[in-house]
């Protein structure tokens, strides 16, 4: 396999779109998901669409030590990844003693656990071998706490800082690390974090999986630190610093608050 990119949550979303990209390049694939069947589908609809070859590795990459299963995998085909896209990650919405402790710690090892094992793992080789890109899907809930979804904006806070350290460490080995910061995106993600009601969600126009893949991929082909998709995203992002922190978390839950 060359220039091989492993995407993890590419059965739906931006991780699939990342990865029909990536295809459209003829890199070669690891792809990573629970859903086998939507990969299988995927990954015959690339190899007979680009000529490339495709490896699934269907994996539940909530529990501990999966990325590190999947790193074996991988090694053991004798598999060298030039890009690895840390996609996989979910939500969950609510006030927090009312939310779910397993739905916040299946997010904790995905969002945050499997993340940093996978860029420890695959970025370490990469630093020796002098070249490599990672791209880490953050959000823009990275940039201030965030009411009725404390766990999922407390992960992409870590994302975030973890991600811009490692940019900066890793540079001078040839290795970059870009962190995506995609708004509210039309794909899977409002069911999976039973927000389809928030008014960040419903009703809204959203730019599609594939509008937030095609600027994530720039982004990180040039190697840039942090892409906020999304001018108004941009924004918001930056102001978010300076503006008082009450008013922001005010804010912040009248947005995410479902339509009653
Ligand atoms: P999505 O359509 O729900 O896709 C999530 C992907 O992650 C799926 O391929 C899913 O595959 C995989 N996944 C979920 N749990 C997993 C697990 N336990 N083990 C392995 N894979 C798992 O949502 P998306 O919007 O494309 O999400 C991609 C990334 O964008 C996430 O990190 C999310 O936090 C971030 N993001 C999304 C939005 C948004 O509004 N959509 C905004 C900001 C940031 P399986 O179900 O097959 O396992």
């Amino acid at each position: 396999m060359k220039n091989v990119a492993l995407i993890t949550g590419a059965s739906s979303g931006i991780g699939l779109e990342l990865a029909k990209i990536h295809g459209s390049q003829k890199n070669d694939l690891v792809l990573v998901a629970r859903s086998t069947n939507k990969l299988l589908k995927l990954k015959n609809e690339l190899e007979s669409q680009y000529g490339i070859q495709v490896l699934n590795i269907p994996k539940d990459l909530s529990i501990p030590e999966a990325a590190q299963e999947v790193y074996e995998v991988v090694i053991e085909k004798g598999i060298e990844v030039e890009y690895l896209i840390n996609n996989a990650g979910m939500g969950d919405f609510g006030l927090y003693h009312e939310t779910s402790w397993e739905k916040e710690e299946m997010m904790i090892n995905l969002n945050i656990l499997a993340l940093s094992q996978f860029t420890k793992l695959f970025g370490s080789d990469m630093v020796k071998r002098g070249h490599g890109k990672i791209m880490n899907i953050s959000s823009t809930a990275a940039f201030q706490p965030g009411p009725l979804m404390a766990v999922y904006y407390a992960s992409k806070h870590y994302v975030q800082a973890y991600s811009e350290a490692l940019y900066e460490e890793w540079k001078e080995f040839g290795v970059s690390v870009t962190a995506l910061c995609p708004g509210a995106t039309a794909t899977g993600f409002s069911e999976v974090a039973d927000m389809e009601d928030s008014k960040l969600f419903k009703g809204k126009k959203l730019p599609s999986a594939s509008e937030v893949a095609e600027y994530g991929h720039k982004a990180m082909m040039k190697g840039e630190m942090v892409a906020i998709h999304g001018a108004m995203n941009s924004i918001m992002a930056k102001s978010a610093k300076f503006a008082p922190k009450k008013m922001v978390l005010k804010m912040v839950r009248k947005i995410q608050e479902k339509d009653k």
